[in-house]
């Protein structure tokens, strides 16, 4: 269990390599990189700035910000497709974050973008598959799922008997220009290290009046958790401060904004969905009043004090 606003019940799902460079405390260390590991380009991805500062660091990884454009990622070279999130094989009683914590947020998409409308929909870096099977239940919407990882894929396949999802790289997705009304990115932009050829892609698969939504991080207000928690308990393994190898970009309202706007989307906007569930009852209690809090303060400052999770809206064409 990890106690940030993000996601309280994130399991700590990483590949084999990933979890022994972990445990060995050899995260992004320069001396000790893991055979093949590369050195991650330190290029801002948004300016080509090269100029940045230390903002952060979990253990021996640094959260940099660039001193062009303020955006901020992480120094960790990692998989730049992460295929192995879900490792090898996916154990049949899947954590309930994955289902149970998640649908009441799932829940809250249908209701604001796709109930009373028909349409179809694909969601990108779709996993386990749990929410392609929400949408389907609804019955007027054809949903696809699009995902990297083969292990993830075969458990949509077999145990959720979810035919049209696809394995490979998010920007191969094979369909016609124009296909879907609504593209769906749910916790994955933030682990794309090059996003820019997925949007693009996007783009060209939605049909004119398509939105792209996306749920990402907020840095701001994860930059704050894990300065808090840093200076209240210090570093300590089960927390997640940045999800620094985990999350390569660590996106803003302004950064995101840019990004989608690159990308050939016209208007950005920004959304409040319910936040996952707390799976335990005392804690989920406390979470959702924050997050109300938090909510309220994004809605009457008019979106400048936003520390709530972003919630992305971006429309293809007027
Ligand atoms: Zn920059």
């Amino acid at each position: 269990m990890n106690n940030n606003l993000h996601d309280s019940n994130h399991p700590t799902t990483r590949s084999a390599a990933t979890e022994q460079l972990r445990s060995d405390g050899m995260m992004n260390s320069e001396s000790k990189r893991a055979p093949g590991e590369q050195a991650r380009s330190q290029r801002c991805l948004l300016c080509g700035g090269l100029r940045h500062r230390v903002v952060f660091r979990e253990f021996d990884i640094d959260i940099l910000q660039c001193l062009g454009c303020r955006h901020v990622f992480s120094s960790f070279a990692g998989d730049p497709h992460y295929a192995e999130f879900w490792g090898g094989e996916v154990a049949n009683e899947v954590d309930p974050y994955w289902w149970k914590a998640r649908d009441r947020m799932y829940q809250d998409f249908l209701t604001k973008f796709l109930a009373s409308r028909s349409g179809r929909l694909l969601d990108m870096g779709c996993g386990l598959g749990f929410f392609v099977r929400k949408v389907a239940t609804l019955g007027t919407w054809e949903a696809y799922g699009r995902e990297i990882s083969p292990a993830a894929v075969r458990y949509a396949h077999e145990k959720l008997g979810l035919a049209n999802i696809t394995c490979g790289r998010l920007e191969d997705v094979e369909f016609a220009p124009g296909s879907f009304d609504v593209i769906t990115f749910w916790d994955v932009i933030d682990h794309i290290l090059s996003p820019d050829p997925v949007l693009g892609r996007c783009q060209a698969l939605l049909r004119d009046g398509g939105i792209c939504f996306l749920r990402t991080p907020n840095v701001s207000g994860q930059l704050l958790r894990a300065r808090i928690n840093k200076l209240m308990k210090g570093m300590q393994r089960n927390i997640d401060y940045m999800q620094a190898h985990d999350h390569f970009h660590q996106y803003s309202m302004n950064t995101i904004r840019k990004l989608l706007e690159r990308n050939g989307f016209t208007r950005i906007e920004f959304v409040h969905l319910h936040p996952c569930q707390d799976l335990n009852g005392m804690v989920r209690g406390t979470r959702n009043l924050v997050f109300q809090l938090v909510r309220a303060l994004a809605v009457i400052s008019g979106g400048h004090l936003n520390l709530d999770n972003l919630f992305v809206v971006a429309h293809k064409g007027a």
